[in-house]
């Protein structure tokens, strides 16, 4: 079939109208007509070719929510007419030791929605079927999309970083994914600081749960650290002043990473974490049982993604304002 999608055709470029045959559903594959689809700033990096891994034209977007419409001859979790959702991930092994602890999201053979084809951002899109996910009648489509990368993404972080209740969490950067990070870790019971550039978003992160917000405008580093977090999440596309962000951490606290540093490097003075046996610990999206149990809690504790709505044609002014950071707090396409 013949789909219509919005692709980047070079590094950096802009969107442009892009139209593609899609065959039949493999055994495992299913089809679906995409209804909404989030815009994470993993898109923005592939768009950029920031990894070394673009092959142009891409069709971005890994946030995706529709209506199954067909499906291959092996699939039996799935019906035509459900609503599901598909996130980074588009594929996997699910036979070495990584998948068959559920950890799908570590297989070497991941394979990425938006590079095993063309992704979300389109009317129609094709997936395993096994990375599709029923999304709960609670949540509504717009929600869904960011829930599927950005909302996994910063639960499974925490969790990773030993996120419980009653903790002192700190997550930096309130952008697509700071923001349901802060909603996840205080509706979870959780005492919750904000470290942000913009004194807006320090005002704004109160009505989303966090207790406390402090501003560290772009280039500067935080303020002396007391030792009194648990875990700090960083979110931010940048390179900071990670040692001091250490210095805010207890002993045996965890700085957790899901926002990745734009230098590929991560640097920061061994001292800084030695002395109070302070963690690193990187996150990588979630496997499948993860995001299951993402989506209930989401569901169980109300945490919804605020969105601002483009219709797909306009992807190159949501992508401007991801960029200029203007964005409160995600971006979602509506599709037909
Ligand atoms: P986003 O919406 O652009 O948010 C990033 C936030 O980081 C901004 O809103 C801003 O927060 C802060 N920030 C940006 N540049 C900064 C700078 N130079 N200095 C200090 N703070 C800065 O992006 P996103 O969609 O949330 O994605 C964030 C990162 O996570 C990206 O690197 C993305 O590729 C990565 N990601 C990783 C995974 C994973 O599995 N690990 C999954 C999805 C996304 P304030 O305005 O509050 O300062
Ligand atoms: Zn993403």
């Amino acid at each position: 079939m013949k789909v219509q999608g919005m692709a980047a055709r070079q590094q950096g470029a802009t969107l442009e109208p892009y139209s593609y045959e899609l065959g039949s559903p493999q055994v495992f594959d299913c089809l679906i007509k995409v209804q909404a689809c989030g815009l994470c700033h993993s898109d923005i990096h592939m768009v950029d070719n920031d990894w070394e891994m673009t092959e142009y034209p891409i069709v971005p977007g890994h946030e995706a929510i529709g209506e199954v419409v067909e499906l291959g001859s092996s699939v039996t979790h799935l019906q035509v007419g459900d609503r599901v959702g598909v996130g980074w991930q588009g594929g996997a092994c699910l036979q070495c030791d990584d998948c068959l602890r559920g950890n799908e999201n570590l297989c070497d053979h991941h394979e990425a929605t938006i590079i095993r084809g063309p992704g979300g951002f389109a009317d129609y899109l094709m997936v395993d079927a096994r990375f599709a996910f029923p999304i709960p009648a609670g949540i509504e489509a717009r929600s869904a999309g960011p829930l599927l990368c950005g909302g996994i993404t910063v639960y499974s972080g925490l969790r990773q970083g030993g996120m419980t209740s009653g903790q002192e969490i700190g997550i930096i950067g309130v952008g697509g994914l700071g923001h349901m990070a802060v909603q996840f870790a205080s509706r979870l019971g959780n005492r919750v600081t904000v470290f942000t550039t913009s004194q807006d978003k320090a005002d704004l992160a109160e009505q989303l749960g966090a207790h406390e917000a402090i501003v560290v405008p772009k280039g500067e580093s935080p303020p002396p650290g007391e030792g009194k977090l648990d875990l700090i999440l960083s979110t931010v596309p940048a390179d900071l002043d990670w040692g001091a962000y250490a210095e805010h951490l207890k002993s045996n606290g965890a700085l957790t990473f899901v926002g990745v540093p734009n230098s590929g490097e991560l640097t920061l003075p061994f001292w800084s974490l030695l002395m109070k046996q302070r963690r690193i610990v990187p996150s990588i999206i979630g496997g499948r049982p993860r995001i299951r149990e993402m989506l209930s809690v989401a569901e169980r504790f109300g945490i919804e993604p605020m969105v601002e709505e483009f219709p797909l044609e306009r992807v190159n002014e949501a992508i401007a304002k991801v960029r200029d950071n203007t964005i409160r707090y995600r971006a979602v396409l509506t599709v037909g």
